[in-house]
């Protein structure tokens, strides 16, 4: 990569290539394409360096945000890897979904211009470079390993140019020597691989601890790998990054559901000196209105898990059928909501309505996907409400009858609060309904383990900074102790609390 001259302020932010909505609406190919090279390089020399960046500060991992962007800039691609990973071992799935916007991004010192760097596509380009290029960045990229294959995309046009030693690359090998060889002799276990568990088993493993990942599924990832649809996260990009989690010394054992075939406690009884609780919040939220019973009404969870995880969009070839419908409704306004619409188009209605009871501007999806959304005929009826589902005689959902809204004051959550209108009912023909109203914590672990504290909510009570519960010896965090929240927080949990771990087992706290 050659260097270029830098500009002294550029707010132009490079746009990301992305497949046309016409041709997109009908795959499940990833949607944004990654920048190439050279698109990259602009974007990264729109850095200005300021003294004081605020990046940093946004980010709830603490990557070295100036750093790695000036390591795109000097062309040291395996520096730009390095200073990644030693803080993030998720950067291909945080550079995809992390909501930029709200974090790092909102702090860079050009957002006040209207124009931050795009972090997040730059974090997104550097890990793709890494996946393309291997042999460089073995052994902390095993891609082979696992014969993944990543997305052809246009970071991958060049070719690995050998295996030959990098300083940038040493450095990576000495920082992560710890997880070679398992050097402490307290064992960890952590319950769930979704990015809460991922990340704090990572951090134990480079500590040199021996850590085992215990997942309720018979695929590892969480909700990276069973919501998160492959035309907005490859699940190639999710396994090859896994891939490296495992390569730092971590097991994962598969289809162990804590609570059933062993408890909490008898993990702490039976060799293991912490546990950490990383089950996410999987348990969907319904309406509750009358005809919710009907066939044809899904969870998110179930028609998301269906397609992504049991790939139904490529039936016959694998086994698991999903039924679409033409005419299909989703209720709800979040990331969830626009992953179920798109996902619906893709296996073939014809007309997929968003239902959310506010306004745009109180939606909680990301806007870039509720644009892509939009982009890709998604039509969205706001300030509307469902009131009962109305059934065939063989009880299949043929209509929702909905009602409008006005909003209020602002509530609790600080958004205005949403108002029935009187006499604006109306009636919908549907023939799919998907309920994407959030979700909350599964009671089995907290069902099944004395002394753990919980909140009003369901969620594990557990101190912010540390992720300690009330038990002694056993840590939290993700969505298990926020309630549905982010990737990003939920890497920071983890990070948090095997930091602590570490300082417990150690004596130092
Ligand atoms: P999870 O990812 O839920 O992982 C928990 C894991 O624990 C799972 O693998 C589960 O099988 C396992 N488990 C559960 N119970 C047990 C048990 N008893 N024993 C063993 N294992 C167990 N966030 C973003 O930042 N950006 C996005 O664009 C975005 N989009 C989303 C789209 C969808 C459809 C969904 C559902 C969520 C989205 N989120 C997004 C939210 C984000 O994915 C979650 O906040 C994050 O995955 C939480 O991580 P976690 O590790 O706490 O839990």
């Amino acid at each position: 990569m050659k260097m270029a001259e830098k500009p002294k302020l550029n707010l132009n932010r490079v746009p990301i290539p992305k497949q046309e909505p016409e041709i997109r609406r009908k795959n499940f190919n990833e949607v944004a394409l990654g920048y190439a090279e050279e698109q990259a390089l602009e974007e990264a020399n729109r850095c200005i360096e300021c003294k004081k960046p605020g990046c940093k500060d946004g980010c709830p991992v603490n990557v070295d945000i100036p750093e790695f962007i000036k390591a795109i800039q000097d062309g040291n691609m395996p520096e730009a890897v390095r200073i990644l990973k030693s803080k993030n071992s998720l950067p291909g799935i945080c550079g995809r979904v992390c909501p930029q916007e709200t974090q790092c991004e909102m702090t860079c010192n050009l957002a006040k211009k209207d124009a931050p760097i795009a972090i997040g596509r730059l974090e997104r380009y550097v890990a793709d470079w890494e996946g393309a290029h291997p042999c460089h960045s073995e052994p902390f990229a095993p891609c082979h390993s696992e014969g993944a294959k990543r997305p052809k995309n246009l970071a991958q046009d060049r070719l690995c140019e050998g295996g030959e030693s990098n300083p940038a690359q040493d450095k990576l090998r000495e920082e992560s020597r710890g997880a070679q060889d398992i050097s402490k002799e307290k064992k960890i276990a952590v319950v769930g691989s979704g990015p809460a568990g991922l990340t704090c088993a990572a951090d134990l493993a480079k500590l040199g601890y021996g850590v085992t990942i215990l997942e309720a599924l018979h695929v590892t990832g969480g909700v990276l790998m069973y919501g998160i649809p492959e035309f907005r996260l490859p699940k190639v990009i999710v396994q090859s990054e896994i891939s490296y989690v495992k390569s730092l010394g971590v097991e994962i054992k598969l289809d162990q559901v804590i609570g059933k075939i062993a408890t909490v406690d008898e993990l702490l009884e039976n060799g293991f000196d912490a546990v950490f609780l990383a089950p996410g919040a999987g348990a969907p939220m319904f309406l509750d209105i009358p005809g919710e019973n009907l066939s044809g009404i899904y969870s998110a969870n179930e028609f998301l898990t269906r397609t992504n995880l049991m790939k139904a969009y490529l039936f016959p070839e694998y086994d698991t059928p999903i039924k679409a419908g033409k005419r299909v409704v989703v209720f709800g306004g979040g990331n969830v909501a626009m992953d179920a619409s798109r996902c619906a188009l893709r296996l073939g209605a014809e007309e997929v309505y968003i239902i959310y009871r506010r306004s745009k501007v109180e939606m909680p999806a990301r806007a870039e996907e509720r644009e892509n959304a939009e982009e890709e005929g998604v039509i969205f009826k706001l300030l509307t409400n469902p009131r009962r589902f109305i059934g065939d005689e063989q009880g299949r959902v043929k209509a929702v009858e909905c009602y409008q809204m006005e909003l209020g004051e602002p509530d609790e959550s600080g958004r205005r609060r949403p108002i029935p209108k009187p006499g604006t009912e109306f009636i919908i023909d549907i023939d799919t309904a998907i309920v994407a109203l959030g979700t909350r914590p599964n009671p089995i672990i907290p069902s099944t383990t004395e002394g753990l504290e919980l909140t009003r909510w369901g969620t594990i009570k557990t101190d912010e900074a540390t992720g300690r519960t009330s038990k002694e010896r056993v840590w939290c965090g993700g969505d298990m102790a926020t309630g549905a929240a982010t990737v990003i927080s939920a890497m920071g949990a983890g990070k948090r609390a095997a930091a602590d771990i570490d300082a417990y087992l150690q004596g130092k706290s």
